[in-house]
């Protein structure tokens, strides 16, 4: 191209391109449509059923165009194709799985995270961004009790958190690949899935995997971890690790944790704990005996977008040692010897990741803009929402799972020899009434009802509206099974 060419195209693309920057004035209008879309979602999508159940959907009306569309468009489609369909997961009435959040003033940190647009994994780059995150991250050890020379890095969520932890011990083990065969891991069945997912990523797809007994709560049968361990043991196996959790998915059983420290203690076992829906509860004094020994573990999973009610995508790996969590993701050995010794640590050395998402700022935006206070009293208040309905669930003539140690419980309809199918029809007239979400797990192969508390938006009403629910639904259930 001549130079005279050049410098009109130039121009031209110049006209474009400079359209990617918005002006102060298009930046208003755009943000003040967004916030009036925020507002509509809280204002009236929130107040409908927690379960908006669609036929599948094509992805054909996302696709992008040459030529761009409206923002009040893109607005409406977002509204009416994501945020009105499914599982509502911000709602009062999400009582299923382990319900979301979503806190709006972490959605603005997200924005300004974004809008910023720091490089938060490095510290030269962003000493701010990485000191937020590790004032986070400190807040959270000093929360579980772990000495000084801990360390963590806030992920994308528990998987991932629980990922990193498994890859470390597997390092710190110091086991060679040749000998993966003989690995022992310790879980038991209400251990989450993704730990499974986790060993067989981290390579361990051949480890031995031993499920310890449960007791009458599912709980680890401490006994029965000992007995295996002697037996592994015995056997020339190679015992690497016990996945313990504080707060199961199923149930909200937090297993015996210190019990379980002495065994790894004993068998220097590497000792993970997977926290990620229960970790936070140890913000309220009541409940702070239940996590006893917890400070004992090596590493711990914990899940903000769970139980600090963030938005989707913040989990956190603690880490007793610093210095294990480093050596499984340094990547420039010579450089990274200082840096391990300076105060100030950044999550590139310490994470898979290396660009990454500044994830901190929503944490940090929402806890210092409500205070702590706020946090541990809204936990309080969902644990005693969950004893609350176990005593009025089980005056409606359901049978109760073990009194809850946390904000799930379990329960179900007991009808002799038609339990089974009433409570699958229960669950199918709960999923069509909709009006809160409720979802059922399977224990021992027998279906049974979960009641999780988490949503920051549920409060008493809406327990009494998920047991009227149950109530009426479980009339036509009974109906349909046994007339
Ligand atoms: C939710 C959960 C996980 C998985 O965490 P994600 O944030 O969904 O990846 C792991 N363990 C437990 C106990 C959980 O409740």
């Amino acid at each position: 191209m001549e130079t005279p060419q050049l410098l009109d195209r130039l121009a031209a693309l110049e006209t474009t391109a400079r359209r990617l920057h918005l002006d102060a004035e298009t930046f208003q209008d755009l943000s003040q449509q967004a916030i009036d879309s925020a507002n509509r979602f809280a204002l009236e999508t929130l107040e409908g059923d927690a379960y908006r159940p669609v036929p599948p959907m094509d992805m054909k009306q996302f696709m992008p165009t040459e030529k761009g569309a409206d923002w009040s468009d893109l607005i409406t489609q977002a509204e009416t194709q994501v945020a009105e369909t499914g599982l509502l997961c911000a709602s009062e009435g999400h009582l299923g799985y382990i319900p979301g959040g979503g806190l709006r003033t972490s959605a603005l940190g997200d924005m300004l995270a974004a809008v910023y647009n720091v490089y938060a994994g490095l510290h030269f780059a962003s000493p701010g961004a990485v000191q937020m995150e590790n004032a986070m991250i400190q807040w959270l050890c000093n929360m579980v009790g772990y000495p000084e020379g801990s360390y963590g890095n806030l992920s994308s969520g528990g998987s991932i958190a629980n990922l990193m932890a498994v890859t470390v011990a597997r390092d710190q083990s110091g086991i060679r690949a040749a000998d993966y065969h003989r690995i022992v891991i310790y879980l038991s069945e209400q251990t989450h899935h993704c730990v499974h997912k986790a060993i067989r990523i981290a390579g361990l797809g051949e480890a031995v995997l031993r499920d310890v007994r449960l007791d009458d709560r599912y709980r680890m049968d401490t006994q029965h971890l000992a007995d295996l361990l002697r037996e592994d043991t015995a056997a020339g196996l190679l015992p690497m690790m016990v996945v313990a959790s504080a707060g199961t998915t199923d149930t909200g059983a937090i297993d015996p944790l210190d019990e379980i420290a002495d065994l790894c203690a004993e068998h220097e076992l590497w000792y993970h704990i997977d926290a990620a829906y229960g970790g936070t509860f140890m913000l309220v004094d009541e409940l702070r005996p239940e996590f006893a020994g917890i400070e004992r573990s090596d590493s711990l999973a914990i899940d903000p977008h769970k139980g600090l009610f963030l938005p989707y995508g913040l989990g956190a790996l603690l880490m007793r040692d610093r210095k294990a969590l480093h050596d499984s993701h340094f990547y420039k050995a010579n450089y990274m010897q200082d840096a391990l010794h300076e105060m100030n640590p950044s999550s590139a050395d310490f994470s898979p990741e290396l660009t990454k998402h500044f994830r901190g700022m929503r944490m940090w935006m929402s806890l210092n803009y409500f205070g702590v206070g706020v946090f541990r009293e809204a936990l309080e208040e969902k644990y005693l929402l969950c004893r609350y309905f176990y005593e009025r669930v089980g005056a409606l003539g359901f049978e109760l799972g073990p009194e809850p140690q946390l904000s799930v419980c379990i329960y179900r309809y007991s009808a002799g020899e038609h339990t089974e199918a009433v409570n699958r029809a229960l669950i199918q007239e709960l999923h069509a009434d909709g009006r809160v979400f409720i979802s059922s797990t399977s224990i021992d192969g027998e279906t049974w009802m979960r009641m999780a508390i988490l949503s920051f938006r549920t409060h008493r009403s809406t327990i009494d509206m998920a047991l009227a629910m149950l109530e009426r639904c479980v009339k036509r259930a009974v109906d349909r099974v046994i007339s």
